[in-house]
């Protein structure tokens, strides 16, 4: 076996060794928080978790990369969609962490809040557009109540690609302006700023730090992502990786190149409304969340 190019270590990924990978990851990590300003001067963090690796693992290295920084706040925030025997056990384990960790957690339900859970809803609709966009909202939403300046998300390099490739493929592409390691195109203080401290970190890479830390111990997945667009678009990107080392890197250095034309030329073209029924910044009178529970308490 070839050992570790830093240090002749027995190698766990790409031929580093425990601790190399972990400096390797982190100093990474800490380079794009630097590089994009991701994190600024009396910053109140919130980190939305789901309870799965990527999220408790930003979590966990924004506690660690910050625990000098008294101006800095770092909380968690998780979203409790009603997705029995998955997002149950996900905030056990998630509820623990915090309380190991010692960091305040808030949880919010779908069921207490619009007064639907998603198990109950996905009969004849598509779970992933529905609870996405519910969460998205709710996200924002209690972002605001608890006067959070940035709310980080885990999403990694593999996401940021599939999300790319997914708007290609619908023509979406002011969607994609929204992108990027700091999301958004238009400021408005009904939105709070999403950052992804993960931009530049490969799936894989992520699953190997969660796994070193001790994060993954139990690998629950939720149980509607095998039928979304989703996941055929991610079969595809990594079958393309496959064969094709290096592809999704370079999706991601040629979508930064692009990024800046496509957020100023959607930002003129933005139409920003706040909708009439709970206020949340959209683009018609009624944005699209409160739409879909309109619809959905109707059928019940
Ligand atoms: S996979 Fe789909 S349904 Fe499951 S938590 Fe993610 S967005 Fe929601
Ligand atoms: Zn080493
Ligand atoms: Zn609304």
């Amino acid at each position: 076996m070839v050992n570790c190019k830093r240090c002749k270590d027995k190698p766990v990924y790409n031929r580093l060794c425990k601790s190399c990978f972990l400096r390797y990851f982190e100093k990474k990590v800490r380079k794009t928080i630097r590089e994009f300003k991701l994190i600024e001067k009396n910053d109140k963090i919130l980190v939305a978790c789901s309870g799965g690796k990527d999220s408790t693992s930003v979590l966990y290295l924004l506690k660690k990369i910050f625990s000098k920084r008294k101006d800095l706040v770092i909380e968690a925030i998780a979203i409790d969609e009603g997705i029995k025997e998955y997002r149950d056990k996900n905030l056990k384990f998630l509820k623990k962490f915090c309380e190991k960790e010692d960091i305040n957690l808030y949880i919010y339900s779908f069921k207490k809040e619009f007064k639907i859970e998603l198990d109950a809803i996905i009969k004849d609709e598509k779970p992933c557009s529905i609870c996405g966009v519910l969460r998205r909202k709710l996200l924002n939403q209690m972002a605001k109540k608890l006067n959070a300046t940035k709310l980080v998300t885990g999403h990694n390099l593999d996401d940021e690609c599939q999300s790319i490739l997914m708007n290609q493929f619908r023509r979406d592409v002011k969607t994609s302006a929204r992108l990027g390691p700091k999301t958004g195109i238009l400021v408005d203080k009904g939105f709070v700023q999403r950052i992804k401290p993960f931009y530049l970190m490969l799936e894989k890479e992520v699953a190997i730090y969660a796994f070193l830390k001790g994060f993954m111990q139990q690998l629950n997945e939720c149980p509607y992502e095998k039928v979304s667009y989703r996941a055929d678009i991610r079969d595809m990107i990594n079958n393309f990786e496959q064969k094709y080392p290096g592809t999704k890197n370079s999706t991601i250095t040629s979508f930064l190149e692009i990024l800046p034309v496509l957020k100023k030329e959607y930002k003129n073209k933005g139409n920003l409304k706040h909708c009439k029924e709970c206020g949340e910044p959209c683009s018609q009178d009624i944005c699209q969340g409160c739409k879909i529970i309109q619809k959905l308490l109707r059928k019940t």
